[in-house]
């Protein structure tokens, strides 16, 4: 399987809904993923926050072996176990009471919408409040509520008409949001660090304001922490830096090690709108997910990996600073914990960045399209960091209004190439 033939295939056979690299991905240890020319890639991206062990952790792949030979689907219409082990862990983190599993981000933000609007109706009967408000920019999903919520038009401008009664606040605009919070409002959804939007903290004016206003007119607040829960940002949830607990948690991304698991997490007093028949899924909370995601919480346990994260993101944030100070193309710095990003003056100097990095053998992103986005595994140790910095520090040196410019970089690509193998070369995962 070549990846001249894997591309070919793809171009007549799938669905045209993603602009890949040019890449035949074979296998993963640690830190590291390996193409199909046997090329080392450091992965600061991992899989978009999922693979927040790295590859190929081996506790995940023992219970993932034991499990597999012994029951991997049931329905939901049987008990298997694993269902309330693992909500009694999340329950013990997060400070919520009950959880709904499901397979994927936008399931999970599915199901927590549909919660807050039933309860509206359990509360407040014929006369229930049903607007919805979300912040400008955030992002919940692909299907049609997430959509409804999530801000940007070329997400949402082909699918109208979208599910009605939301309306979008400013981001960080407390007299905005004070202005569209009323009794008709059932719940105000937020993402504590926006992750899409280019990795954007709310402030803490806001967070303490939407939670009191929500407490005020009998609203819920629904957090989102698809992408910066279960320790992402230095805390289990990113709510918690704030002081503040919410009604509803989602979770999806790194739950299950790779394997795709959703959660709403909510209070006895949300949960008791559900009834048998009211939601549900075929595969969610399946028996392999489930026992994965309780070694997966397991390991950040045992591992200590939450304050990993926590002094490691400490570490990359001075150092991607040190290069805001260095280079005029740097406009900022966010982020908390291992999900950072700076943001660049120019796209076209983030796009050539990100591919220059590819060049390195890093793994990044670009949101926004002027924020590089690093979600690297909890993993993650300074010589990786370090490894990082140097490349951004010589692609950024290359750049004209700081050594040089996008075109300048493509030429560079050579030389870039040398230093991936110089840097590399011989380092084994971890
Ligand atoms: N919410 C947030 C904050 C996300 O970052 C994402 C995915 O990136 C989603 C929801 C949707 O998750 P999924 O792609 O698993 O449906």
């Amino acid at each position: 399987m070549s990846l001249a033939s894997v591309m070919q295939d793809e171009s007549e056979l799938l669905l045209s809904t993603y602009d890949r690299h040019p890449v035949l991905l074979k296998r993963g240890k640690g830190v590291f993923v390996y193409d199909s020319e046997g090329r080392k890639y450091l992965d600061f991206l991992s899989g978009i926050g999922v693979n927040a062990l790295g590859y190929g952790h081996p506790a995940i792949t023992r219970v993932l072996a034991k499990q597999a030979q012994s029951l991997v689907h049931t329905s939901n219409l049987f008990y298997h176990g694993f269902q309330s082990d693992l909500a009694r862990k999340l329950t013990k983190i997060s400070g919520m009471d009950r959880c709904f599993f499901c397979n994927s981000g936008t399931e999970a933000w599915e199901a927590a919408l549909k919660l807050a609007r039933a309860y509206s109706v359990l509360r407040n009967g014929m006369k229930s409040r049903w607007r919805i408000l979300a912040i400008e920019n955030s992002f919940h999903g692909r299907t049609f509520g997430a959509l409804s919520t999530t801000w940007l038009k070329k997400y949402r401008g082909p699918f109208a008409p979208l599910v009605p009664g939301v309306v979008f606040v400013k981001f960080n605009d407390v007299a905005d949001l004070e202005s569209k919070f009323d009794d008709s409002v059932c719940a105000i959804c937020i993402e504590p660090v926006q992750g899409e939007a280019g990795i954007y903290p709310l402030s803490q004016q806001f967070m303490n304001k939407a939670r009191a206003l929500a407490t005020r007119h009998g609203a819920l607040m629904i957090a989102d922490e698809i992408q910066s829960g279960l320790g992402r940002t230095g805390r289990y949830f990113a709510y918690q830096h704030y002081g503040i607990v919410p009604d509803i948690v989602t979770v999806a991304k790194p739950l299950a090690a790779g394997l795709p698991l959703g959660a709403v997490l909510t209070t006895e007093k949300v949960a008791q709108c559900f009834h048998p028949g009211m939601h549900g899924t075929t595969f969610g909370g399946g028996p392999l997910a489930c026992a994965v995601a309780i070694e997966f919480l397991n390991i950040l346990e045992r591992q200590k990996l939450v304050a990993h994260v926590k002094s490691e993101g400490a570490y990359f944030q001075r150092k991607l600073e040190g290069l805001a100070r260095k280079f005029s193309i740097v406009k900022e710095v966010r982020g908390r914990g291992l999900m950072l990003a700076i943001e660049l003056h120019s796209a076209d100097l983030a796009k050539a960045t990100v591919a220059a990095m590819f060049q390195h053998g890093i793994i990044i992103n670009r949101t926004h399209d002027t924020a590089l986005r690093f979600l690297p595994p909890y993993i993650i140790e300074h010589q990786h960091i370090d490894q990082v910095i140097a490349a951004l520090d010589e692609i950024f040196s290359s750049f004209p209004s700081a050594g040089g410019d996008a075109p300048a970089v493509a030429t560079k690509a050579a030389s870039a190439e040398r230093f991936r193998k110089s840097t590399i070369k011989g380092r084994s995962g971890i």
